[in-house]
């Protein structure tokens, strides 16, 4: 299910869900998840202020509590932030009471009305009752910079291959994507700027 453009079948499941912003202009979003740490999350705002582009930070409410400094200097960097729950939890593993409690002890740190659920899965009761205080953002592109089989290059070409005007685009703000971030992520916001991308915030 976790290609790099999720599957039509899978939108449909949760049409409601913010998959693509319409554009006609060229434009992208990019999405930071996971975070914020503090062996990345400074990197990827470093590497976002050369080229003068804001993002938006899908936080998990226990790296906030750990790292709250550094979750307020996004907010204060003009980056958006947004709720990926307080433990990285998988809605179809829990009920939906203890799902939705953990999302809301993110909030009580984030507070932001954007929420994206870790690894997109959640039962459709949880997105009824997410979707009543939440804009759910999935994602168009997946970079899949987390991934040990692939290199910096390869997630560079996901970022090519499958950006279109409107694309949300995911990458992490995680240990296990820093090796590949680390070339891929500014050689990915070259291309687009280079290609007359504008990169906005949800
Ligand atoms: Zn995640």
């Amino acid at each position: 299910m976790f290609i790099e453009r999720p599957p039509f079948l899978y939108r449909m499941y949760f049409s409601e869900a913010l998959w693509r912003v319409p554009q006609s202009e060229k434009c992208v979003y990019l999405t930071f998840d996971d975070g914020p740490i503090p062996q990345v999350t400074p990197w990827v705002l470093d590497v976002l202020q050369q080229f003068d582009v804001k993002a938006t930070f899908f936080c998990t409410g226990d790296n906030v509590a750990r790292n709250p400094g550094l979750f307020n200097s996004l907010r204060a960097n003009g980056h958006q932030v947004g709720n990926h729950t307080m433990s990285h939890v998988q809605g179809i593993h829990m009920n939906t009471p203890d799902y939705l409690r953990n999302i809301e002890k993110a909030h009580d740190l984030i507070q932001s009305p954007l929420f994206r659920p870790p690894h997109g899965f959640m039962r459709p009761s949880q997105f009824a009752a997410i979707k009543e205080k939440y804009t759910t953002v999935m994602w168009d592109v997946v970079t899949r910079d987390y991934s040990r089989n692939l290199n910096s290059m390869q997630v560079f070409d996901n970022v090519r291959r499958y950006t279109r005007n409107g694309s949300i685009i995911v990458f992490h703000d995680s240990l296990k994507s820093q090796k590949n971030l680390i070339d891929a992520l500014p050689r990915s916001i070259e291309w687009l700027l280079e290609n007359g991308y504008k990169l906005r915030t949800l």
